[in-house]
């Protein structure tokens, strides 16, 4: 793959992908649009099929896509839901049959309009691997674990990488692009560093989250699934379970600040019948469990202002995870991960000229900032360390979320601004934005759980 860089507009030989996860299989299938070659380097020996994998821990979790993910994934790959849909994902409605507990009460049963889909992340991921392998000058390379970046000699643009591959001696790959899409391990801090370049920003804000996930079948009832949030100050637990193929449904469980979910058999059943909501328990007590339960620990919010570096040098993009990771209690991730695809496309669009490879990571930093705020404001709560404007949104969305168990047209708004299909202002309709810097929070412990008010609608 050694090719002469050159970045001469509207020619674009070679292009490299660090990481074949979400990310960097979205980022290979609108690079194909402007690059000859898109090379696809995981240090995973990637499977043919829709199993787990060492590089991608967190596939044994629960992966919800929001709408907005999913429009932007069908846009990519049209023909994907129909795909998934034979593969077994079901589709439903979220307001319909999806139940969410709030604030000792369920939220009213709605037709929300938000038509979503729920599968595992195995099989999503396989899916959209082997549509992005199918396109002409993609060309995969497993096993090959990236160790660095490689660089012109005045250090001013990325010509490639450094590789090593087991069996084989350590080599360089060349490139007119470099795009990193590493996921939450990404070490291109490091690898930047040893270019000359001055650490970034790393800003974390973690709730010590835990979650930990269960497979089953034979989950009774009606519902495609049901989901209650931990919530700050004084809910320290949730947990949602959702059917996926095959019949099978998956169950995660989380606890925030100490708080950890058990693995064993009786732990794992007893956290879930402390829940607020009582369903959760008596669902996964009835099902039968068909893997082991799998523990998650890191789970922090994590942005590295990548943008903020003066001299970052040409020819190097990052995206995904490798930038910013979520807590994933609000699924955020993968629907990231596809609008900053479609960012990538836009920034290399053949028409006009391309600008410094920094402007991007600033559109990749615009991007991020309501996703970040509306995930750290409610992680800030718990410690108390948030500004007065992440306490103020805080005790806003609470107030929001008590109100939303009788407020049908509430609900609708809030599920469109989680699946971010509609800006968080449609939610700072129904509430004067002052009084919830005065009102009284309602208490939710669990040392006394609150009422059931509501059975399920
Ligand atoms: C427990 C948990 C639950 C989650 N639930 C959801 C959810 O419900 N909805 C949602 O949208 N998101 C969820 N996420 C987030 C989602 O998993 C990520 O946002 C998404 O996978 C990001 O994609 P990525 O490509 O950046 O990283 P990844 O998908 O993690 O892929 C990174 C890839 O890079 C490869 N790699 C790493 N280092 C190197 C190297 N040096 N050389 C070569 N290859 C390398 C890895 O093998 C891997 O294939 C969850 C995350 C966790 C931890």
């Amino acid at each position: 793959m050694a090719t002469t860089p050159r970045a001469a507009r509207g020619h674009r030989a070679c292009a490299i992908v660090v990481g074949a996860g979400m990310a960097g299989l979205l980022a290979a299938r609108v690079l194909t649009e402007t690059f000859d070659q898109v090379h696809l380097l995981d240090a995973d020996r990637l499977p043919s099929g829709d199993d787990h994998r060492r590089g991608v821990p967190q596939s044994r979790h629960p992966h919800a896509l929001l709408q907005r993910g999913a429009d932007v994934l069908e846009h990519l790959f049209p023909g994907l839901r129909d795909e998934l849909t034979t593969a077994g994902a079901p589709v439903y409605d979220h307001g319909s049959t999806f139940l969410m507990w709030f604030a000792g009460a369920w939220a009213p049963r709605i037709d929300s309009g938000l038509q979503i889909q729920a599968f595992s992340r195995p099989l999503l991921e396989c899916r959209i691997r082997s549509r992005t392998l199918s396109l002409p000058g993609v060309i995969l390379h497993p096993d090959t674990i990236v160790e660095g970046l490689c660089t012109d000699r005045p250090g001013r643009r990325v010509t490639g990488v450094d590789v090593r591959r087991p069996g084989h001696q350590p080599t360089s790959l060349e490139a007119d692009m470099v795009v990193v899409a590493a996921g939450r391990t990404a070490r291109l801090a490091s690898w930047l560093a040893a270019i000359g370049r001055a650490g970034p920003d790393i800003r974390v804000v973690d709730a010590g989250t835990v979650y930990a996930s269960r497979e089953y079948t034979g989950l009774p009832g009606e519902w495609n699934g049901l989901a209650e949030m931990a919530l700050a100050p004084d809910t320290t637990r949730g947990g949602a379970v959702t059917r996926i193929e095959n019949g099978s449904a998956i169950a995660a469980l989380h606890g925030t600040v100490g708080d950890r979910p058990p693995t064993d058999e009786a732990g794992f059943l007893a956290f879930a019948r402390s829940l607020g909501n009582p369903l959760l328990g008596e669902l996964l007590a009835a099902a039968r469990p068909v893997s082991p339960v799998y523990r998650c620990t890191d789970m922090a919010n994590r942005r590295i202002d990548y943008h903020r570096i003066p001299d970052w040098p040409e020819g190097l993009l990052a995206i995904g995870d490798a930038v910013c990771s979520f807590n994933p209690v609000y699924a955020q991730g993968m629907t990231l991960a596809a609008l900053q695809a479609l960012e990538l496309r836009a920034f290399l669009h053949p028409d006009r000229p391309a600008p410094a490879a920094r402007v991007f990571q600033r559109r990749v930093r615009r991007l991020l900032t309501t996703p970040w705020t509306l995930s750290t404001c409610e992680d800030l709560a718990w410690s108390g360390t948030g500004s007065l404007a992440d306490r103020t949104l805080h005790r806003y969305l609470r107030q929001v979320l008590a109100r939303i168990p009788d407020d049908p047209g509430l609900y609708r708004r809030f599920l469109r601004t989680l699946h971010m299909v509609a800006s968080p202002a449609g939610l700072l309709r129904p509430i004067p934005l002052a009084r919830s810097l005065i009102a009284p929070l309602a208490p939710m412990t669990h040392g006394s759980l609150p009422a059931r008010t509501k059975g399920p609608p």
